[in-house]
């Protein structure tokens, strides 16, 4: 499924109508360039998950863990891990069964057992973006 947003609150919806069927354990990968809206995605799937916590960019850490109602949420930016796959212990470290997890970044190959749902953003001009979610 592709939809093309034309502002950045329209990019938080997309992410709110994915984080709706998400439960603890799910794990979706978002990937697109530096600007693309990753984190604006994030942003708007983890107030849909009731997150009040604000969302932004990890800076100093892979990942930071939201508190939600009932339930967590990891948000990784792996940008300056070469390979996930290298960091086994460290992703488990944040994707927990109990929480849902959201991945900025998610390189190449197949660190994460269990993806519910992949995202692919692009810049389409301006302010316009191209999400595509796909799921297996
Ligand atoms: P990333 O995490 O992919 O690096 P961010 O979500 O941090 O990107 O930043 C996206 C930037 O682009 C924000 O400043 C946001 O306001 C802006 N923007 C403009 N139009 C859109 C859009 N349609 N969707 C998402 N972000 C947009
Ligand atoms: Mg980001």
């Amino acid at each position: 499924m592709t939809v093309l947003t034309t502002a950045a609150e329209q990019t938080e919806l997309e992410g709110s109508k994915l984080a709706r069927g998400l439960k603890p354990g799910d794990v979706v990968l978002v990937s697109g360039d530096l600007g693309a809206g990753k984190t604006t995605f994030v942003r708007g799937a983890c107030a849909a998950l009731g997150v009040t916590d604000v969302v932004s960019s990890p800076t100093y850490a892979i990942g930071q863990v939201y508190a939600g109602p009932g339930i967590e949420v990891a948000h990784l930016d792996l940008y300056r891990i070469e390979s996930a796959a290298h960091e086994p212990g460290l992703l488990e470290d944040y994707l927990t069964p109990e929480r849902v997890g959201f991945v900025e970044w998610p390189g190449e190959g197949d660190a994460f057992g269990r993806v519910t749902a992949t995202v692919r953003i692009s810049h389409a001009g301006g302010d316009r973006r191209e999400i595509e979610v796909t799921t297996p």
